[in-house]
């Protein structure tokens, strides 16, 4: 942190910034240049840069570290790779999740998957625990969705992919799901990020949407200041003026996150758009802008879908996708197993 002095700044106002600094666990440093005086705080403690802006004398607080260290590169320069029944995502490789908004039906779920595993899918996506905005709409069929999600995946040879919205529900999810998914609308539930950073399990971490990148990263930073550092970040689009698109998806996320943080990310263009006809192009786009991964709905019959039939794709509309964007990935230097 650099504590910028007014021109005409007494010693004593200097004095009291220093001391400040000091009280605060920072060593100071004091360069006078020609017309201004810099004071540097050194050191690695957080610290709130509105406490020495409003000290008299000074006239700006310039804040030099970023408050994320886990997630950054400069704690870790390669990429974290999370690998799950064979797919991996990170690095040179991009990954697909794929299956139902919700789980309504054993038979919904396993018409979907037997489709899927065509395409080569080995990452079964499906909500049993619905977070809706409006208390009256589908909510998910709970516990029981889990159980069918485990034993269609089962038959499949997939994993699991489910969204979990509370702590209550960790030690029934360790049952049935291979990676926890906490959505948008949780990104800041700070008691679950941090229970779910002393699990062992993958995480899909989806970024709120008004959240910032830095947000969305320190929503990870208390996941793996837990200790588990499997955290696939998710851009699923954020909220703008535009109506048109459910929401706007902010592919520019993907470059500037890539170049922050070592951790995977991946798109999800179904809540993004929430249009159906939107996704192919936009995963294309996804995957082309070097995301680590995909995260699609697709429904067995997505006309009478409980829940975003919309932006469901039909199976045929998935495989296609899969195909083309396999050829899409080696341009970018990717690989998709
Ligand atoms: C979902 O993936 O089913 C979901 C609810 O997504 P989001 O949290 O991005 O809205
Ligand atoms: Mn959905």
């Amino acid at each position: 942190m650099l504590v910028v002095m007014n021109a005409n700044a007494t010693e004593q106002e200097i004095a009291k910034v220093v001391q400040s600094i000091e009280a605060k666990g920072f060593e100071a440093r004091i360069s006078k240049g020609e017309i201004k005086t810099v004071i540097s705080a050194i050191g690695s403690k957080q610290t709130d840069k509105r406490d020495f802006e409003l000290l008299p004398g000074v006239t700006e607080v310039i804040q030099l570290t970023t408050n994320y260290k886990l997630t950054t590169r400069s704690f870790q320069s390669t990429d974290t790779i999370v690998e799950v029944n064979g797919i991996k995502f990170g690095d040179k490789y991009a990954g697909l999740i794929a299956g139902p908004c919700a789980v309504e039906t054993y038979e919904q779920v396993d018409s979907t998957a037997e489709a899927l595993e065509k395409s080569n899918v080995k990452i079964l996506r499906g909500g049993a625990f619905k977070p809706r905005t409006s208390p009256y709409a589908f909510q998910g069929i709970g516990e029981d969705g889990l159980k069918i999600l485990r034993s269609v995946a089962d038959n499949h040879k997939m994993a699991v992919a489910s969204e979990i919205i509370d702590i209550s529900q960790i030690e029934m999810f360790e049952k049935y799901v291979d990676i926890f998914q906490v959505g948008a609308r949780n990104m800041q539930n700070f008691n679950l990020l941090k229970c779910l950073g002393t699990t062992h399990k993958p995480i899909i971490l989806k970024r709120g949407m008004s959240s910032t990148y830095e947000e969305l990263l320190m929503s990870a930073e208390y996941i793996m200041a837990g200790g588990n550092s499997q955290i696939i970040l998710c851009e699923r689009g954020i909220r703008t003026f535009e109506t048109y698109t459910r929401n706007t998806l902010d592919l520019a996320a993907i470059p500037v996150i890539k170049k922050i943080s070592h951790l995977p990310i991946i798109v999800d263009p179904s809540h993004g758009t929430g249009l159906r006809d939107k996704v192919e192009p936009m995963s294309k786009a996804a995957i082309a802008c070097g995301c680590d991964g995909l995260i699609i709905e697709v429904h067995s019959n997505p006309d009478c879908a409980l829940c975003d039939g919309a932006q469901s794709l039909y199976p045929e509309q998935y495989h296609k996708l899969y195909t083309d964007i396999k050829s899409i990935a080696p341009i970018i230097g990717k690989e998709i197993l």
